[in-house]
């Protein structure tokens, strides 16, 4: 199947990642059926698309008439069989090893046989997710950035048992989305996450170990190292339940103690300290 194809996409999960997945899509013309188990995510999800989408139009980036037309090409859904017309499932769950291998042999067994089975995981093997399925050769890593609406990046990852077609299919898809796909090996936490999740996890650890405050650490950060966010607020924008959860994989799957995640972190997931998506991380959010 080439992307030019593709017409009809399915989003399994839409919290922070899943919402972006289908905004992106639906913008540029594709039929969503977004799933999830709560319906109360999928209520929020249509609320926050349609936040960001009146954003766009604000900056000139989106037709007001495109909005309705777009939120009209989604339509959500509490079943995972919602997913058996898709040409292409793009999977945004919660980082957790076992919900996914579990959740692709469950979408190997709905979806057509030909369609892609994609992961927006952030580390864990697609190889390993692959191997749930009886159609290895067409599950592949598509790893959005977060916000996705906004972020040009989609890491592109290839499972050893991954066919040219199915990687010329997500570049091809990615760019019709307007990203700039790259491609990467199979490896914990990709590129991105092998680097990003380990600055985070220092970050919180000059914290627990008193170096600085949150605005310290992130202003060195930011004004020092020109990173537009600082590590701490970035962690909050993706989540500590996900950045605990990279962090775990590095350390099992690459074996080195460098990797383990800082007790904070772990403490603050405990908590439910989960940064914006719960409004409260290592800074507190209103709304
Ligand atoms: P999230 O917690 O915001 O959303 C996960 C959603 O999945 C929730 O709405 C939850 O209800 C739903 N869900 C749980 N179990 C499900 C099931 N069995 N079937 C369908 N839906 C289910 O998480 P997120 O931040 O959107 O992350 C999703 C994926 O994207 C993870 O693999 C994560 O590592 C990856 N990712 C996250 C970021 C980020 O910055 N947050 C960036 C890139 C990739």
């Amino acid at each position: 199947m080439s992307s030019g194809e593709v017409r009809r996409v399915a989003v399994v999960g839409a919290g922070t990642m899943g919402n972006g997945i289908a905004h992106v899509c639906s913008q540029h013309g594709l039929d969503v059926t977004l799933m999830d188990v709560s319906a109360d995510r999928l209520a929020d999800a249509l609320a926050v698309m349609g936040r960001n989408m009146d954003r766009q139009i604000r900056k000139g980036s989106l037709q007001a008439a495109d909005k309705q037309a777009a939120l009209g090409r989604i339509r959500t859904s509490i079943q995972i069989d919602s997913v058996a017309d898709a040409q292409i499932v793009i999977e945004a769950a919660p980082e957790d090893r076992a919900l996914k291998l579990e959740m692709f042999a469950r979408l190997d067994a709905i979806a057509p046989p030909d369609s892609i089975l994609a992961s927006n995981t952030s580390s864990i093997s697609i190889t390993a997710i692959a191997g749930s399925t009886r159609r290895p050769h067409k599950v592949i890593g598509m790893h959005f950035m977060n916000p996705v609406p906004v972020m040009e990046l989609v890491e592109v990852v290839r499972g050893l048992a991954t066919d040219d077609a199915t990687r010329d299919a997500v570049i091809a898809l990615a760019r019709r989305l307007g990203k700039t796909p790259v491609e990467v090996k199979d490896s914990p936490g990709f590129v991105s996450n092998r680097i990003l999740a380990p600055l985070i996890n220092e970050a919180v650890y000059c914290l627990m170990e008193g170096v600085a405050q949150p605005e310290a650490i992130d202003t060195v950060m930011r004004l020092g190292m020109n990173h537009p966010i600082g590590p701490l607020a970035l962690a909050d924008l993706v989540g500590l339940d996900t950045c605990l959860a990279i962090m775990e994989v590095l350390h099992r799957d690459l074996g080195d103690d460098k990797y383990r995640p800082c007790p904070l972190l772990r403490q603050y997931v405990a908590a439910g300290w989960l940064g914006r998506k719960t409004g409260r991380g290592f800074y507190r959010y209103e709304d």
